[in-house]
């Protein structure tokens, strides 16, 4: 099986020009699906984790299931306005448009050890701001993990000094 032949090109969207890579193929075949699971569990099994980050929405997917096999609790990052309880914030610019992060103050423990997770990695923007909530409670990013990296988009370079995985690279 090509895991690749499950990730869905989509010119124009959300705007012109934008070639948006749709995983929802991926999702629809559980072969694919699992197999997707396993590269990903396979970049972090032998880290110790104590909480999995998952960036809305795309991110929840996997993110949950890593943290299944993890062991490790699992943190929700949500558009503004949409956790219930008391937040810390985070604007960041998109490669379409600005937006803002938020996650729950009592989420991350100072220490802990944090995996990120999101779908992909583009300008670096949603990660970047997602590690700055992250680290403003005291958490340590141990990798940051991601089915896909668009690496034109040189999302990488904001994310330094974090260690970065991606399943695939366009
Ligand atoms: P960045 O902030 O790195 O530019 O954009 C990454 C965020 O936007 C991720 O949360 C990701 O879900 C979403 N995103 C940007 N481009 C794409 C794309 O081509 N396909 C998918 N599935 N998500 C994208």
């Amino acid at each position: 099986m090509n895991i690749q032949d499950y990730i869905r090109d989509v010119q124009d969207f959300p705007t012109e020009g934008i070639l948006f890579k749709d995983i929802t193929p991926l999702l629809n075949n559980s072969e694919a699906r699992k197999l997707m699971l396993e590269k990903l569990y396979n970049k972090c099994k032998n880290l110790k984790i104590d909480k999995v980050v998952g960036i809305e929405s795309r991110g929840f997917f996997f993110g949950m299931a890593l943290a299944d096999q993890l062991n490790a609790g699992f943190v929700p990052l949500r558009k503004k306005g949409k956790l219930p309880y008391s937040t810390v914030s985070q604007k960041y610019g998109l490669e379409y448009g600005e937006d803002e992060l938020e996650m729950h103050t009592d989420a991350i423990q100072q220490g802990d050890n944090v995996l990120l997770h999101d779908d992909v990695l583009a300008t670096g923007g949603t990660a970047k701001a997602a590690c700055d909530l992250i680290q403003s409670k005291g958490g340590k990013i141990v990798q940051c993990n991601f089915i896909m990296k668009l690496d034109f988009l040189k999302g990488e370079e904001k994310l330094v000094p974090h260690h970065i995985e991606a399943v695939l690279n366009y």
